[in-house]
């Protein structure tokens, strides 16, 4: 079976250098709060012009510390894309706020501006205040946020990006982390900046925000350690992620370079036989994923018949949330999100990742024509 993410290749290009910097951890045995974590926060807001990065424990963690910053709290409404992976959402039920669902695009897959305006118009008919939004840049490509800035400002919103899938990218040439106040992000292995376990980041252009963080970060700390100001959480980095991530940073560029080129080859070989994915204009995707658009009715087929040629395939996402059974009873913005609705039948994604060799890819991108043929796939529009 091809691996649809290639973690070992990277592993091998650079295991010296992981060694030796896992060893100086070792060596240090400041497990808690290293060194590395300094040092990793600073390269972090160099990598993406940020004012301030915080670490923490996960992605999801990175959302809930912003909105307990943000004292999120029952009565608020948070309006969040239905077609998204479930911390978006979580996160949000853990505050006691309400979630209200949004649609999406039917080309980016990301924040569609109309569904949110109906969206606050929803969360007012409910007596609700509205309080924010946590656009998702969904497999690495950036929400649209000029127009949902437009509207948050006109609002009284604020947003929290959620960038765990799209750390790296840029939009309208500006890097994802410094385009609004906070934006959060999730380093889980098969991200595509990950460590070798859990870890996530909090991006800000707000130092006041930055020192709630911080304490809220390690139980509601004060000036002292065993001062408690505020309801916390343990949210640390551990040392050792850090040190790991330190040394996969330094080949991400290029790395988010050979994930493009892959992207490229895929579109090329594929455009014909499937609706390949649309990246807007003056933006660059981390290609977390890469993710077509197939007849509904002939997805399965098309899973199976790669499966027994050896290529893996994922389903990102098969229900939306608002139809999941934990999420159910949150409003959505209109009666039914007829796209997240779709995009959940049609989407399948292929192997991804930045070492994805051409001979491999273009075996893949064979198999795929040929089954398209034989099942007599047709481009297949939503
Ligand atoms: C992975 C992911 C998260 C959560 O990140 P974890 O580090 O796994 O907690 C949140 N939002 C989105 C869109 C994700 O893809």
């Amino acid at each position: 079976m091809i691996p649809f993410i290639d973690l070992a290749a990277q592993q091998k290009r650079i295991r010296p250098q992981l060694e030796a910097s896992i060893n100086r951890v070792l060596d240090h045995g400041a497990y808690i709060m290293g060194p590395e974590i300094g040092e990793l926060e600073t390269q972090l807001s160099i990598f993406c012009n940020a004012q301030h990065t915080l670490t923490c424990s996960n992605g999801t963690d990175a959302i809930a510390l912003v909105l307990m910053a943000k004292n999120v709290g029952p009565g608020d409404a948070i309006f969040v894309p239905s077609f998204t992976f479930a911390a978006t959402a979580e996160v949000v039920a853990w505050m006691g706020a309400t979630v209200i669902f949004v649609d999406v695009l039917k080309d980016t897959f990301n924040v569609d501006p109309e569904s949110l305006k109906q969206g606050i118009q929803r969360a007012k008919q409910l007596g609700l205040h509205p309080a924010g939004i946590i656009p998702v840049d969904l497999f690495g490509q950036p929400a649209d946020y000029d127009e949902i800035s437009t509207i948050a400002l006109n609002q009284g919103l604020w947003i929290i990006a959620d960038a765990a899938q799209s750390f790296g990218g840029t939009y309208k040439g500006r890097k994802i982390g410094s385009l609004v106040e906070s934006t959060t992000t999730s380093f889980f292995p098969a991200k595509p900046l990950g460590c070798y376990g859990d870890g996530g980041a909090v991006f800000t252009e707000n130092k006041d925000l930055l020192k709630t963080l911080q304490s809220l970060r390690v139980h509601g700390q004060g000036e002292d350690k065993y001062q408690n100001i505020r309801i916390g959480m343990n949210g640390r980095m551990d040392t050792l992620q850090a040190a790991i991530l330190l040394e996969k940073l330094r080949i991400f560029s290029e790395e988010i370079s050979l994930r493009q080129k892959v992207a490229n080859r895929y579109s090329e070989g594929l455009s014909d036989v499937a609706v390949t994915p649309f990246v807007q204009e003056g933006c660059i995707s981390t290609w977390a994923q890469y993710t077509l658009k197939v007849d509904p009715e002939k997805r399965q087929d098309l899973i199976e018949g790669l499966k027994n040629e050896g290529i893996p395939t994922v389903v990102y996402y098969p229900l939306p949330l608002h139809h999941q059974r934990a999420y159910s009873h949150y409003p959505c913005a209109t009666e039914t999100l007829p796209m997240s609705e779709t995009l959940a039948r049609c989407v399948l994604s292929l192997p991804m990742h930045p070492y994805l060799e051409p001979e491999m890819q273009n075996q893949i991108i064979q198999s795929f024509c040929d089954l398209a043929s034989r099942l007599e796939l047709k481009k297949w529009q939503s």
